[in-house]
């Protein structure tokens, strides 16, 4: 396995995290330690497409308060 921020090699380990021992891997170029949570996550966030809903909800918001203001 390569690692995804320098393409070294990666060896397996076992991370202890609070008396619970979860397999992870370790780059031994750069030291980035990957579990199975943080490469879940990565390969969910490179999945998603950058929305813009948040950016039209506050847009509404806003067109709603000017219009607001110009009636009041
Ligand atoms: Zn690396």
């Amino acid at each position: 396995m390569r690692c995804t921020r320098c393409a070294g090699l990666r060896v397996s380990e076992i991370i202890y995290d609070g008396g619970n021992r979860i397999p992870a891997l370790r780059c031994v170029h750069c030291g980035d330690v990957v579990d199975h949570v943080i490469a879940f996550n990565r390969q969910r966030l490179s999945h998603q497409k950058p929305r813009r809903a948040r950016m039209h909800i506050y847009r509404n918001v806003r067109w709603k308060k000017n219009q607001h203001a110009t009636m009041a």
